[in-house]
């Protein structure tokens, strides 16, 4: 194996734990008001400042043999994990040579069906993302047209129900991503994306049989999406 790549394979590897540290605290946080701590900073026991190198993705936890530093209290095994396998997945990812497309996208779709799944709710940065990420990696002129049909049938859908059930039966941010994937998948596998996620979310509700609750949406857009991207790459890969 050539150094370079040696290089690039360890280089995205701490891209990658570095961005699931990011990418948990987030998570953890997310709807807090405590805006301004944007990275972890604290013992999530006792509270104390960590120090810089209590923070170093992956190796801490090793040194520290899983505990924290301050008051010796198990640390959580989410932190190892969520960096071990991002680190892992972005090193693949350069493997593929495909850092940029891949790599930034799965991680920005499994943290929104997280937070939709706890919150009910899409972050509107999240959205942006992924709408920026469509425009960058796909020739999207070409669904343009088919995109803005979809997405206006769903805002009429929205509205109607709105108006008739005086609830919100989907989400604006839910609509928002649904037009973004249209633009990305167009003609017809944005609609076959569209019946698997609602099939899925049906499947759902039977199963918790929790009729009358808000259930989210975009969860299951994002996965089934997701599935789709990496059937692609996989494949494309492959063959
Ligand atoms: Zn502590």
């Amino acid at each position: 194996m050539p150094e370079s790549m040696i290089v690039s394979y360890f280089f995205a590897a701490v891209f990658g734990a570095v961005l699931a540290s990011f990418l948990v605290h987030e998570y953890d946080n997310y709807g807090s008001d405590n805006k301004t701590a944007k990275l972890r900073s604290v013992c999530d026991h006792c509270g104390q400042q960590l120090n810089a190198h209590n923070l170093v993705p992956i190796l801490s936890y090793i040194f520290q043999l899983g505990k924290s530093s301050c008051c010796k209290k198990r640390l959580s095994f989410k932190y190892l994990f969520t960096e071990l396998v991002l680190a892992a997945f972005f090193v693949l990812c350069v493997y593929m040579g495909n850092l940029f497309s891949l790599g930034l996208i799965i991680p920005a779709l499994i943290l929104l069906a997280l937070i939709d799944e706890k919150y009910q709710e899409i972050p509107i940065g999240l959205n942006i993302f992924i709408f920026i990420w469509v425009i960058a990696n796909t020739s999207f002129i070409e669904n343009l047209l088919f995109a803005g049909a979809v997405a206006l049938f769903l805002l009429t859908l929205y509205w109607g129900y709105l108006k008739y059930r005086k609830v919100e039966g989907l989400g604006l941010g839910d609509i928002i991503l649904l037009g973004s994937i249209t633009l990305y998948l167009g003609f017809p596998n944005a609609l076959y994306l569209i019946t698997i996620s609602a099939s899925l979310l049906v499947l759902k509700i039977i199963a918790s049989r929790r009729y009358q609750e808000r259930h989210a949406f975009g969860s299951w857009i994002v996965l089934t999406f997701g599935a789709f991207i990496l059937f692609q790459e996989f494949y494309g890969f492959a063959g």
